[in-house]
């Protein structure tokens, strides 16, 4: 592998962070311990000459283990009480993907997106078809009660509890949204995108977000970028979210900090709040997010960085 470009990761955690007047510095403190140890996962990776690919899925299996991001093991729950995972990749060398929805079992639904690109002719696997390609492939597997924690169980009351949907509109980010996504750029100038999320707090069992949706909630296109989004996932589908931000490069010559802002802007016409990071081929990074935080971090230069709030 030509040792030719500056390698760059950038990750996030979610644009439904907890409040800033309820976060506690311990709290806070375990955000960015475990968005380090995401970004350590990942750069490690890329710093030793391996591929985008591979660094973007390592930093998201790292917050799919951790309880405090909606993705793996802290997952939300739908409104049967039951969790259902989303999650995708995408090469931006030749525009391949793949991608699970609405899975169960996976305990790192992410590699089984993977599996889906690598191993079959589809792109999307659902529910129990995708557990099967999983398992077969050698995925660890779990109870369904894996994805089960103690603030998600609270989290899904309080959204219960407000009776009317104005009210739940009103309910706090944290408890509504969450995702975890990772954004790279190797050696060889390839760039890569990975999601993970567990959807929304009560969302009807078996809707999708924009997360596993190529176009939607993740893209990665060497000849412009590669983008992972995070947010209101249907307002995000429905502007096409990551796309959008690939085709105002590519068409509109628009850089990707400009594109990256304007795309989001669009979400929010829709009445759709979030954020994204992006990367692109030159290396350069863009994060932006209209919701009070995002959890983010991201290393250029070999120097580490973490934030949650602006
Ligand atoms: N985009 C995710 C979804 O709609 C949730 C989030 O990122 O907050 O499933």
């Amino acid at each position: 592998m030509r040792a030719s470009h500056r390698p760059v990761l950038a990750i996030h955690g979610g644009a439904g962070t907890v409040s800033a007047a309820r976060m506690t510095p311990a709290r806070a403190a375990r955000y960015r311990a475990a968005l380090s140890a995401a970004l350590r996962a990942g750069y490690g990776i890329l710093a030793d000459g391996g591929s985008s690919m591979d660094a973007v899925v390592a930093a998201v299996v790292v917050m799919e283990n951790s309880p405090l991001f909606n993705a793996g093991r802290g997952a939300v729950f739908n409104a049967d009480a039951r969790h259902e995972l989303d999650a995708a990749v995408m090469d931006g060398a030749g525009s391949r993907a793949g991608a699970v929805a609405a899975v169960r079992r996976i305990r790192n639904p992410v590699l089984a997106a993977r599996v889906v690109m690598e191993t079959t002719p589809h792109v999307l696997l659902a529910a129990a078809g995708a557990e099967r390609i999983a398992r077969k492939a050698g995925l660890t597997m779990v109870a369904p009660d894996y994805f089960s924690t103690a603030s998600r169980a609270r989290a899904l009351a309080r959204v219960r509890a407000q009776a009317t949907q104005q009210a739940r509109s009103m309910t706090a980010a944290a408890d509504r949204h969450g995702t975890v996504g990772a954004v790279a750029r190797d050696r060889a100038g390839n760039l890569a995108a990975a999601t993970s999320t567990g959807g929304y707090t009560n969302k009807l069992a078996g809707r999708v977000g924009d997360s596993p949706l190529i176009g939607a909630g993740i893209y990665a296109d060497n000849a412009a970028c590669a983008v992972a989004a995070t947010g209101h996932g249907e307002s995000f589908i429905r502007a096409v979210l990551a796309y959008d931000v690939a085709a105002r490069m590519r068409y509109g010559g628009e850089t990707l900090a400009v594109a990256s802002r304007r795309a989001l802007e669009r979400v929010a016409t829709l009445g759709g709040d979030g954020g994204l990071v992006a990367v692109d081929r030159s290396g350069n990074l863009a994060m932006p997010f209209n919701t009070e935080g995002m959890y983010r971090g991201w290393v250029e230069r070999g120097r580490y960085r973490v934030a949650i709030y602006r």
